[in-house]
């Protein structure tokens, strides 16, 4: 099964992925999780989009395009992939239909998990977490019980500068502008599954389970 998982930030794009991975076995290909390792290893490609990223832009497709190339390459792809958080752009779409053409592979599906962008904000600009001992609260899902203050130690909770208002609105602005020409892409191409990411977790699970059931062999 080679799919592509879309979602803007904050859609449960990670959990649902998370889900995907246990049932189906295909392997996680988050070029987050790539940019993330690249970061904390302060690589050039790491220190190249952080400093993107701390700007609440988007890396580019340069630095992004020749990691997944290589990692579909790669064996633990043979038997299919979920690719997460890429393509981000119809020019990495296109780039991706190359790769996969070279590969004589074929996508299965893109799934696409929406929800509204007032309740993306709400979600994204929720949380919180202790400096001291790195435990995290959201305002609606997981609040401490004083507000502000860490349960176990009483600190002071900080905002992460990606969580802030003004850079979620930046981010989520960023992403829908980007994000809308590629479900188009798709949609015309036949790949499309609009999942309703309004639900509860279990419950989109159970959606994204029924589509697969009905293509795994
Ligand atoms: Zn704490």
């Amino acid at each position: 099964m080679n799919l592509i998982l879309m979602g803007l930030p904050g859609a449960g794009k990670g959990t649902q992925a998370d889900k995907i991975v246990d049932k189906y076995g295909v392997p996680h290909i988050s070029t987050g999780d790539m940019f993330r390792a690249a970061i904390k290893n302060g690589t050039e490609l790491g220190l190249k989009a952080k400093a993107f990223m701390d700007e609440g832009n988007l890396v580019p497709d340069e630095v992004t395009v020749g990691i997944v190339k290589e990692r579909l390459s790669k064996d633990d792809c043979k038997d299919g992939f979920l690719l997460d958080g890429f393509p981000r752009t119809v020019a990495q779409a296109s780039a991706l239909e190359e790769i996969l053409n070279e590969l004589d592979r074929q996508l299965d599906h893109v799934l696409y998990i929406k929800v509204p962008k007032e309740d993306l904000f709400k979600r994204l600009t929720g949380r919180w977490i202790c400096p001291d001992c790195g435990t995290a609260y959201h305002e609606i899902f997981n609040p401490p019980q004083v507000q502000g203050k860490c349960d176990k130690d009483g600190s002071d909770l900080i905002q992460r500068d990606d969580d802030k208002p003004e850079t979620v609105e930046k981010r989520l602005e960023v992403n829908w502008e980007q994000t809308q020409p590629l479900v188009d892409f798709y949609s015309e191409k036949g790949y499309l599954r609009n999942i309703n990411g309004q639900k509860d977790i279990q419950d989109v699970f159970e959606d994204i389970d029924q589509l697969l059931k009905g293509s795994h062999q």
